[in-house]
Formats: structure tokens, sequence, C-alpha cells
């Protein structure tokens, strides 16, 4: 297995590898979009031995898949609404990713409901919960999370003082994880396998066959190899020799192979799609990439893409924003690891414990604007606060919240007009767009592994047999410790001078990874030292989000890395000198790239924050104009 390391010079190549691909010698799987979805997919796919590639307009996670609720859950929402399917399996899939897949980056979490009546509700919920666990319970396996727990009202007050309680609550366990660092670990350990992966490289159109000549055309995609070995990282095979793929500047469609139609323009009717037409952001250069079956894991984006493709089929998918806001953990007491779920007029409201923040959301309404940067409105956060000041002893004011962020559910559209999002399920749906093309949509950041076993073995369908999932049994990248204790967490603290805390959160980041960055320490021993601006981090973590993790802007450090776009109060502006600082040399930044940089995330933050200023979606989506015109 390779290192799964995404540095810029892996990604320079992962482009030119996926630029080499031709319609003589295409990757088996394309993937457009890098969010848990298509990370799933490009995973799947690789350890089954096929030749995969995956490319994300933006950073890995830089669209929903930053912005949930972080929590690895089977959902009690969907028990309320019969879902029981999708229920059982999002606990089986909890249960595996806490004990075999992620351990160090899923963590239990435990959950009290506050009971509105005495009797009915304990009984109601206390059913539905009795039903939580039965559907998590797995023949010969050891249950992942403890049972459920009736509280009265003393005992509930005393495990969350913060919490107003008349009739106690009934407490449970699910799990939380960083959203964005399990999707970019699920890239790195998909590249460890045998994808190609690249970020900051939008697709802007689809290769079509021309019908008379293109034996490369045809909805399936055929495994490099079918022994379920990982496939090639591009390095070694396909390339093309003849000049019928490549890279060049601008948009010269002469560019593209000769057996191919571009249909950038969305003219098209449903021909077979040989692959795609991208640019690579960081040089400007386009390029095409060759694959005999591409699938498209893009969220809210999707009809965007399927209008590209040309296709009349597809997939109709609804956007429901949903909001969520941080405050100071000393604003609600309550035990360590302990957080809420209660019910609001449209959604549930969750208050979760984040390290030094709970973590309070959702909301659940309809976005109707742009879907590339939903916002974040001062209605939505006053709806959040009065939420969870119904339950809160002492309220929270406007001025407690550290942070806010908004996200956009992809939820697949029912065939009725409704524009109620409320009443979507959360399952998946996958659909073939045009021959050689696939969408796959919906669903949850905890059921991304079954949904990307479905998208692959859609796209392989016509090939019978073919190779068959293997991610149930394949942990992602630094899996192997999820401790440290003796003589080597003392050596450790002793070193560095950190604390049980420090180490704690740096193994739930990087688990058996975290001996690449005690390396980078080695060689420059002042990366030790906290990162000013986000003290929580060490300065190592910035340099190793460029060497290891993808990372080629500031936002991609400091907002999906560092997760400073949640946890700092001024959403890292203030650390973000320093994190440029270190790590212009590996990105090649003189002082004028840097500079370029750092006023671009700047102003990126103020137009957010001015946006959350404004009463309405639209209000929001004007301000955020103006101010990024600035
Ligand atoms: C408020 C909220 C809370 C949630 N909470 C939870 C939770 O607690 N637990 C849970 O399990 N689920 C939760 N979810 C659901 C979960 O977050 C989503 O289902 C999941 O993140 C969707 O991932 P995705 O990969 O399908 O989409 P995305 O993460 O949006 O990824 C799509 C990607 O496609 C890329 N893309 C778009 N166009 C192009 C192009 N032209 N070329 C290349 N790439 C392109 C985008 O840049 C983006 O990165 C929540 C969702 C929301 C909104």
């Amino acid at each position: 297995m390779r290192t799964g390391r995404l540095d810029p010079a892996a990604r320079s190549r992962a482009i030119d590898t996926l630029a080499r691909t031709s319609a003589a010698t295409p990757l088996d799987i394309l993937v457009v979009g890098g969010g848990v979805t298509g990370a799933g997919v490009a995973l799947d796919a690789a350890t089954r031995g096929l030749r995969v590639g995956i490319v994300d307009a933006g950073d890995w996670a830089s669209g929903t898949s930053s912005k949930s609720s972080k929590l690895v859950h089977g959902g009690l929402r969907y028990l309320e609404m019969l879902d029981f399917a999708l229920v059982a399996e999002a606990l089986r899939e909890r249960d595996l990713l806490l004990t075999t897949l992620a351990p160090h980056l899923v963590r239990p979490v435990s959950f009290v409901f506050p009971l509105d009546s005495p009797v009915a509700d304990r009984a109601y919920i206390g059913s539905g919960m009795t039903l939580y666990d039965a559907m998590a319970i797995r023949p010969g396996t050891r249950r992942a999370m403890p049972l459920h727990r009736h509280l009265g009202p003393r005992g509930l007050r005393s495990r969350f003082p913060g919490l107003r309680t008349e009739h106690g609550g009934i407490e449970y366990g699910d799990a939380q994880v960083d959203d964005a660092r399990l999707t970019h670990t699920l890239i790195r350990t998909a590249v460890a396998h045998g994808a190609v992966a690249a970020n900051h490289a939008p697709v802007t159109g689809y290769l079509h066959a021309s019908e008379s000549t293109d034996g490369a055309a045809g909805g399936s995609a055929t495994p490099s190899n079918s022994d379920g070995e990982s496939g090639s990282d591009g390095s070694g095979t396909g390339r093309a020799s003849g000049g019928d793929t490549g890279r060049a500047s601008g948009a010269d469609s002469s560019a593209g192979p000769a057996s191919c139609t571009e249909d950038p323009a969305g003219r098209g009717t449903g021909r077979p799609i040989v692959g795609v037409r991208a640019r690579d952001e960081l040089t400007a250069e386009e390029f095409t990439i060759h694959a005999r079956h591409t699938v498209l894991a893009t969220g809210v984006w999707t009809e965007r893409q399927q209008q590209l493709t040309g296709s009349s089929a597809g997939l109709r998918v609804l956007a429901s924003k949903g909001i969520h806001i941080t405050v100071p953990r000393d604003r609600i007491a309550a035990d360590p690891g302990l957080g809420v779920i209660t019910r609001t007029e449209t959604s549930v409201l969750f208050i979760i414990p984040w390290g030094e923040l709970w973590l309070i959301g959702t909301t659940d309404t309809p976005w109707r604007e742009s879907v590339s940067h939903p916002l974040v409105t001062a209605e939505d956060i006053e709806r959040v606060l009065t939420n969870a000041n119904a339950v809160l002893s002492e309220p929270l004011e406007r001025t407690d919240v550290v942070a806010a962020y908004a996200g956009l559910r992809p939820l697949v559209q029912p065939p009725a007009d409704s524009d109620d999002s409320t009443r979507v399920s959360r399952e998946h749906a996958t659909k073939e767009i045009a021959p050689g093309a696939s969408a796959i949509v919906g669903g949850k950041l905890t059921t991304y592994r079954v949904m990307a076993e479905d998208a692959v073995d859609f796209a392989l369908r016509a090939r019978r047999p073919h190779p068959r999932s293997r991610t149930e049994s394949v942990p992602l990248l630094g899996a192997d410790i999820t401790e440290i204790t003796g003589p080597r967490r003392e050596r450790l603290r002793a070193a560095h001078g950190w604390d049980d805390a420090r180490l704690d959160r740096l193994l739930h980041r990087y688990g058996s990874l975290l001996g690449e960055l005690l390396d980078l320490i080695d060689e420059r021993p002042e990366l030790a030292e906290p990162l000013p601006g986000a003290r929580e981090h060490l300065a190592v973590e910035a340099v190793y989000a460029v060497r290891a993790e993808g990372a080629v802007h500031l936002a991609d450090v400091l907002h999906r890395r560092l997760r400073c776009d949640l946890a700092c109060a001024d959403r890292g502006v203030e650390a973000a000198r320093a994190v440029a600082a270190l790590i212009a040399p590996d990105l090649g930044w003189d002082a004028e790239a840097t500079a370029a940089e750092l006023q671009g995330f700047t102003a990126e933050v103020a137009a957010q924050r001015a946006a959350e200023r404004t009463r309405t979606d639209a209000e929001a989506v004007a301000e955020y104009a103006a101010r990024s015109r600035e």
C-alpha cells in the first residue's frame, strides 16, 4: 500500500496522470466530487482493484461534507418517520466506523433527550430508544455503544445541570466525527490504494463518444484487474503516447481526443459519456480525463452537472439549508462527553460537545439561492438560540456565539412539486445519466460507505461477475493507533510539554499518522509550538495539512484541516498570517502570492460575517456579493 500523502507535487502528478488518460487507456471509474460520498466511491473502487480518479472543484469536503452536525448516528428522527431500514443501516455503519474503520476519528458521544411529560413522553421516546438499541444488535459482535437508560429529574439535573428539566430524560449513545477530516482521510486512503486524486480541479464539460468511431464508449466500467489487488496510481499504466489527450492552457477544445466530442454547453442528447474536461485552478490549464464510467457525486451541484452532460435523464435534488452555531463550553454546565437532543418545530436540535465548545444546530429551510455559497442569516442564529434556550436553564445570548456555518442537504426530490424538504427521506438514489455516467445523491455522512458500494456496483452492473466491495474490512489511514499509554505517553509529554488533553486531541485527529507529525517536529522543533490565533493547534499541523492532507490554500488549512471555521471567533483571521508564513515555502508562494492569499481569505471571512447580520437568505446573498466585490 502507498502512503496516501497528498502534497503539492503529488497533486501535480495526479493531474498529469489524469490528463494522460485517453480513449484507448481510460480510467475504469472517474468520480466527480470529493465530498464524503465521492471520497467513499473512490475508496470503494480503488480497493476493488479498479483504476480510479477523483477530482473536486474546490477543496476536499468544501461542500456539505464540512458543514454537517458531525454525528455518526442512526438518526432518532428517522425512527419517527418510520424509516427503519435507514436507521438500521446507519447504526450498522456507525458501529463499523467506531470499532474497525476509523476508531481514531469517530468517537462515542452520549445524548440526553429531555422529556416533555412524565408518562406519555417517557413511554413514547423510551420505546423508540429500545428499538434504536435493538437495531444496533449484531449477532456475534459486542455492542459498540451502551444501552439507553432512563433518568429522573434529579438524575438528569446532576448529569446536565445546564438543562431545564421537570420530567427527567433518557440518555443514549451515538458517535461524532470531524466531517472534513473523515473526508480527506478517505481520499488519502483511496490514494494509498491506488486512486489518483486532484482537488481544485472543476469539471467544466463532458466528453461524448462519437457515435461511429469510439470503441471506449459504454455504460459499464471494467476492472483493470479482478483479483482484488489495488490498481494503479497512474504512474505506470495507461499513459497515452499519442497526442489525443493532454493539458492545455485556456479553453482550447482542440486539445480533446479525436474520437470524442465535447458538450460543455449541454446541448447533447444523452449520448455515451467517455470522460470529462477539467481545469487545474492553480495553473488555469485545461485537460481531459477519459473514463469508462463517470460517477457524479456532486451533492447539491448534481442538477447543474447533469445539465452539462447534455442528458435529459437524471435526479432532481432539493437543497435544504441547515445552520449551526458554536458557543463556549463554559456557557452550558454538563458532564463531559454529554449532549442534548430535543425536538423543534421543523427539525431536531442537537447541543453537541465539541472540544472547548458546544456545537448547536440545526435548522431545515429551503434554499433557493446559488448552491455555491450557503450563508447564515441573523434570523437563522436567532432561531437556533431560541430553540436551545427552550431547554437551557441559563439562556444563551447572541454575544455568546463564537462562530456559525451553513450547509445544504442534498435531498433527492420526490416527484411531486413539494418544496417541503422536511418530508423528504435522507435515503440515497443512484441513477444513470447517460451510458457511461451515473449520479449518486442523498444519504448521510454516516452511510457514505454503503452509498459508495451501491454507486460502484451500479457502475459495474453490466459486467458479471465483478469484484465485490471490500471496504467493510479496510480501515482508514491512521486507524491502527487510537491510544498511547505508559512510557511512550510519558516520553511524548516530557519531550514536547504536551498535557494529556493535547495528546489525546492529536491522537483523535491523526491516529498512527501522528508519527509523521513527530518526524516533522524532529526536523524543526519549533513546529511543536501552538499556533498564534489558534492555540489549540500546533504549528506542525498547518505544515502537515499541506505536506500530507492536500491543502493548497489558506482556507483549506484553516477551515477544513484546523476547523477555525467553527472554533475560532475570528474564523482564523489572526492565525492566517502565521499559517501563511509556515506553508508558503511548500506551496511556492512569493511575497505577492502570500499577500494575495491573505487578502482573499480575510475578504471571504468578512463577506460571510457581513451576511450573518442580514435577515433573509436573499439579503445575505446580496450582502455577500457586495462585500466580495470590495
Ligand atoms: C446541516 C446539516 C447537518 C447534517 N448532519 C449530518 C450528521 O450529523 N450526520 C450525517 O450522517 N449526515 C449529516 N448531514 C448529511 C451529510 O452532511 C451529507 O449527506 C453529506 O455531507 C453529503 O456529501 P456529498 O459528498 O454527497 O456532497 P458534498 O459534500 O456537497 O460534495 C459534493 C462535492 O462536489 C463538488 N463539485 C461540485 N461541482 C463540481 C464540479 N463541476 N467538478 C468537480 N467537483 C464538483 C463540490 O465542490 C463538493 O465538494 C448533514 C447535512 C447538513 C446540511
